[in-house]
């Protein structure tokens, strides 16, 4: 997705080509719509000899997490590229640093965790969550884990209830208050509430990683949340 440019000036660019271009550093034939860095006294060059392509691009779209990579990333540019319709350069997005992404990436995560939250307050005050269904999904939980504190499995509940049905009418919701539903909603609460699962994610590592890495303490956890304690 395209947006109209607006870069300050101190901004590096590269802009993707729209005719053949060659590197004026190593000499290399980069053809066309290659993305190059201009620089004054050597024309274009290549990424590898404007020593950016250890960046990885980002494309525009997502306005919190464009601003948290380049926020991030020690050295960033914008990707420009010509736009014949419009007689203009447009953005198409960002050149960051990975790390600086999989940052980014995470803290977007941990909103969409708070907004979940605020959307939970404004279902119940609007009275869209269905309190009888909440109501039963907690109970259940609570038979199926009796070591968890009530107020536990009341919020875990309001999680799950949100969800579904924002996916599924409501006869089919009501089939999901199977063991397996809750204990799905059981365990994605525990992670995040109990181990260093959101840690590891800051850390870089991919979700599935970091899943095996806490699997054991919510073996622990689950077994300890089954019992009466
Ligand atoms: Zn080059």
């Amino acid at each position: 997705m395209a947006t109209k440019i607006n870069p300050p000036e101190e901004e590096l660019k590269v802009f993707i080509s729209t005719r053949e271009s060659t590197c004026g550093e190593c000499g290399e034939n980069l053809g066309t719509q290659a993305w190059i860095f201009l620089r004054r006294d050597k024309g274009a060059l290549c990424l590898a000899c404007a020593d950016l392509d250890h960046l990885i691009f980002l494309e525009s779209g997502d306005a919190a997490l464009t601003r948290r990579a380049r926020k991030h990333s020690a050295l960033s540019t914008v990707v420009l590229k010509w736009s014949r319709a419009r007689k203009r350069y447009e953005r198409q997005g960002l050149m960051v640093e990975s790390q600086a992404l999989e940052k980014a990436e995470t803290e977007c995560l941990a909103d969409s965790e708070v907004r979940t939250r605020r959307q939970i307050r404004e279902a119940l005050r609007r009275d869209d969550l269905d309190q009888q269904y909440l109501e039963q999904f907690t109970r259940r939980l609570l038979e199926l884990f009796p070591g968890c504190p009530p107020s536990r499995g009341r919020e875990i509940a309001e999680h799950a209830c949100l969800k579904y049905s924002g996916r599924v009418g409501r006869s089919a919701f009501a089939k999901k208050l199977d063991e397996e539903a809750i204990r799905l909603a059981v365990i994605a609460h525990l992670r995040h509430s109990e181990t260093r699962y959101d840690y590891f994610l800051m850390k870089g590592y991919d979700r599935r990683e970091a899943r095996a890495i806490i699997q054991e303490d919510i073996e622990r956890l689950l077994h300890q949340w089954e019992r009466l304690i």
